[in-house]
């Protein structure tokens, strides 16, 4: 019989992609678990809505009944928990939201897992960020070993939840892995993100505003090769673990945004040079951490894994997606979605 897999913010731009994996490349039932905050959308999982594998769950991970509920129902295996409060800015303005979904939402779904999964092989795997290393100088790169410095509340929160993930395997031996990924970009993800919300303005000729001087450093990884990834530290991953990944695509902010002013003119047929112009430079983000660099060789060297792509063919593929799924992109920018 198909195990239980349950993946929790399956309705969101990484989940999204990871349900279809897994119902693409696994005999898995998926059970995606999502409250469906602003963040998730259904349309992002039309292609496997009719699955007879998947089952969709509308509730939040800080629902213990609901979690028990679940568990029970679907006789969960396994747990890949997504589910998070995801955008650096609004964590600035409603610290709190982070707390209650990314710490609280994480241990009540820990304290369900440990009394559902208690078979050795059944596992926890929680997908974190490399964001919760703090700010690197200019040389440098985060390992696995790498003391957590979190800076923001978005990367405290995610830093408290990885530190209960380790704990709830020291204290009671569940089966968990971590893994800490850099910035992802690609189809599906909300246009508050860098990536979606400049290609939306370069299409409609809309100031592209820039933090500070654009010199922040992030690491970027398509998150195909994210997806990919995961499957593989949940799957081979040793028990108690972190991965690190990343793309080893290093750039300055005003470089990606340069790239994607041509790569966007160049496929709607503007002079190159068009959308450059529509740059602004407005105050910067505040505690903006300076750069993110990820070492991502004991991934590589355990498991094999390395990104399919390189940075300028993955942005060309998310721009071409973009221009072509553009109701898509207006019902998200118009909130449209949520009705
Ligand atoms: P996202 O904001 O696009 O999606 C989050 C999903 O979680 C949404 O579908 C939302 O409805 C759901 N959700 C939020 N609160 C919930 C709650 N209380 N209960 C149930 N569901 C809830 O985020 P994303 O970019 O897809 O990120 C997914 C995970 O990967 C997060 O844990 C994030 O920290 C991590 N991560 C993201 C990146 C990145 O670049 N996007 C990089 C590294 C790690």
């Amino acid at each position: 019989m198909a195990e239980n897999l349950l993946i929790t913010g399956g309705a969101g731009f990484i989940g999204s992609h990871l349900v279809k994996r897994f119902l693409n490349h696994h005999s898995y039932r998926v059970i995606n678990l999502d409250a469906l905050t602003y963040a998730g959308n259904l349309q992002n999982l039309k292609e496997v809505e009719v699955h007879t594998n998947y089952v969709f769950v509308k509730g939040d991970i800080q629902d213990a009944e609901l979690l028990d509920r679940v568990f029970q129902e679907y006789q969960i295996d396994h747990v890949i928990h997504l589910a998070a409060e995801s955008h650096v800015d609004r964590s600035i303005d409603q610290p709190l939201d982070f707390v209650k979904t990314n710490v609280l939402g994480t241990v009540t779904l820990l304290n369900t897992a440990k009394k559902y999964l208690q078979k050795d092989h059944q596992r926890f795997h929680h997908v974190s960020t490399d964001e919760v290393f703090g700010s690197s100088g200019a040389e440098g790169f985060f390992t696995e070993t790498t003391a957590y410095a979190p800076r923001s509340p978005y990367s405290a929160s995610k830093a408290s939840s990885d530190h209960f993930v380790m704990a709830y395997h020291h204290t009671y031996g569940l089966n968990v892995v971590l893994s800490n990924c850099s910035n992802n970009y690609g189809s599906y993800q909300f246009p508050e993100k860098l990536i979606p919300l400049m290609i939306n303005n370069i299409k409609n000729e809309k100031s592209l505003p820039v933090y500070g001087k654009g010199i922040n450093v992030r690491d970027w990884l398509w998150v195909e090769d994210h997806a990919e990834a995961i499957d593989l530290v949940f799957h081979k991953g040793r028990t108690g673990e972190t991965y690190n990944i990343g793309g080893n695509e290093e750039r300055t902010n005003i470089d990606m945004v340069h790239l994607l002013c041509d790569f966007t003119d160049q496929q709607l047929g503007r002079p190159q040079g068009t959308s450059r112009n529509l740059i602004t430079f407005v105050k910067d983000r505040a505690g903006h951490d300076l750069r993110y660099a990820i070492d991502a060789s004991k991934i590589k060297n355990e498991l094999g894994w390395e990104p399919s792509i390189t940075l300028e063919e993955g942005l060309r593929k998310t721009v071409s997606w973009y221009l072509e799924n553009e109701s898509w992109l207006e019902d998200m920018v118009s909130g449209a979605y949520q009705e």
